[in-house]
């Protein structure tokens, strides 16, 4: 009943999902071998898609992860490790909506691509170096 997954097939899935190890549970958490084959090349499809890192300019990564027996996905920066919360997949809580691992995966690329939208034009008023300290009387 059981489908057996190799080493070598475990490392191949497991780039996208972090930690690197993926037990059995979770491969069945994500359906299964093929299922999880699937969710893995989703993700590699997304990565090469993703802005860069709003902070340090590094290539966005999405990985995936499966918590609580549920899988998920975030969008992160190679580089300095800021990143998106976790989206779900399952049903949401508060919609009672299924959420599929695509469209956990379109949320967590919208708020890692809002994020870079959204930064603010550099404004430090304080930058000139004549900042006064503030002392007590
Ligand atoms: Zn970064």
């Amino acid at each position: 009943m059981k489908q057996k997954i190799t080493a070598g097939e475990l490392m191949k899935l497991t780039r996208h999902f972090e930690p690197a190890e993926l037990n059995q549970a979770d491969i069945e958490a994500l359906g299964g071998p093929e299922a999880a084959g699937r969710a893995k090349a989703l993700l590699d499809r997304i990565e090469p898609t993703l802005p860069e890192c709003p902070f340090c300019g590094a290539p966005g990564q999405i990985v995936g992860t499966v918590q609580m027996c549920r899988p998920c996905v975030r969008v992160k920066c190679s580089e300095c490790g800021c990143g998106t919360y976790l989206f779900f997949t399952g049903v949401d809580a508060f919609t009672k909506k299924e959420v599929s691992l695509e469209k956990a995966a379109g949320q967590a690329v919208d708020r890692w691509s809002r994020r870079k939208e959204k930064r603010p034009e550099a404004h430090h008023p304080t930058t000139d170096g004549h900042n006064e300290p503030t002392t007590p009387e």
